[in-house]
């Protein structure tokens, strides 16, 4: 048998994207929607799916949905593309604005998927670190655009996963000083109430991504879009794969996406929750949490503590948060997602059960 050969360079480095996902009690470790789709949604997406033909290729572009989504948003179907969740146009962003002998701007921490992608393309990737609170490094990030390379660079509002939103007036500066593409990730922008989509009118430059995998419930469905601008559109519909997004699954988010409004409620829940978690977390002695606008809360714990053993602690008593201790930037945080008010409070009062455990006076 012969052995085969080496895979493309540029893997040798890539770790396969693990979501370090274990069954638990209490999954509160990839900002899901702890509430499945409510179930008279589900009803009318099991009519709606029974009417699709199994044998048929999908609409490529997904047509009807380009079209919901554009009204809501004030645009035309050219200024809207679906993808394969979130991630697929992630993975299209840099086939299409990366490449050999071009320049990725990225803010860590923030989400790993970025690097990767960059690196699997042969993108150049600029570090502009974040500030110590986490902050983007404003000065630092325009002063490097000037320079004039850098084709694409990546803003995640509210970022993932420190929680905080990036201003919208250094967005704008970013895209008036420059003609790099500036994508604006707004996985959680339901959970902010705040979009970049004004500068949409104004700006070529921009490109807004959106999913439906978080306050919509549909993680395990993957779709997502993006906004942009109908130049920059139609070079996403060159590098994507035809038929990436399904028919079944275009037919579960027309349903979902018309009854949006419904998910209002859980939304405006998890917010509440998310101001109540934050506060007794800041009563915790040994830890400090981060703000959040989104679905989620950053915790750092003090050097004393080990976050590692304490993500242990939590999974054996069946709560599975995510661990970034062993992160560039974010030594010794876990990340908490909001979850329902009774997952939050077994969380809160595990957490404050190990701290006490291990000798921080609670
Ligand atoms: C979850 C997430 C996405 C998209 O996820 P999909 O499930 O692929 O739609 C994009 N960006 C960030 C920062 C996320 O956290």
């Amino acid at each position: 048998m012969n052995a085969v050969r080496p895979a493309a360079p540029q893997l040798a480095d890539i770790e396969p994207y693990d979501p370090k996902y274990i069954p638990a009690d209490i999954m509160i470790s990839a900002n899901e929607n702890s509430l499945d789709v409510p179930l008279d949604i589900r009803r009318q997406i099991e009519h709606e799916v029974r009417r699709v033909p199994f044998n048929r290729y999908p609409d490529p572009l997904a047509n009807d949905l380009r079209d919901m989504i554009a009204e809501a948003n004030g645009l035309d179907r050219d200024q809207v593309i679906m993808g394969n969740g979130g991630d697929e146009l992630l993975f299209d962003l840099a086939l299409a604005w990366g490449g050999p002998g071009r320049t990725f701007l990225n803010l860590p921490p923030t989400f790993s998927v970025y690097k990767n992608n960059a690196q699997l393309t042969n993108t150049a990737i600029v570090d502009i670190p974040r500030c110590d609170d986490f902050s983007i490094d404003e000065d630092a990030v325009l002063e490097r655009l000037a320079k004039g390379d850098i084709d694409y660079a990546i803003v995640t509002s509210p970022n993932n996963p420190t929680g905080d939103l990036a201003q919208a007036t250094f967005v704008e500066e970013m895209l008036k000083t420059s003609d790099t593409l500036v994508m604006v990730d707004e996985a959680y922008f339901e959970f902010s109430r705040y979009t970049v989509r004004p500068l949409l009118d104004s700006y070529e430059n921009l490109v807004i991504l959106r999913t439906f995998s978080k306050a919509f419930s549909m993680a395990g469905v993957r779709m997502g879009y993006l906004l942009g601008n109908p130049r920059v559109i139609d070079e996403f519909k060159k590098v994507r794969q035809p038929y990436s997004v399904d028919a079944v699954s275009q037919a579960v988010a027309r349903i979902v996406y018309q009854n949006r409004a419904k998910f209002e409620k859980s939304i405006d829940a998890i917010i509440a929750e998310r101001g109540r978690v934050y506060e007794a977390l800041g009563k915790l002695p040994g830890v400090m949490a981060y703000p959040s606008e989104s679905n989620y809360i950053l915790i750092r714990f003090d050097e004393d503590v080990d976050a590692g053993w304490i993500w242990q602690w939590l999974l054996e008593r069946g709560i599975l948060v995510r661990d970034f201790s062993r992160s560039s930037y974010l030594e010794n945080c876990l990340r908490v997602s909001i979850g329902t008010e009774d997952e939050n409070t077994r969380f809160l009062e595990t957490l404050r059960d190990v701290l006490a455990q291990v000798g921080v006076a609670v």
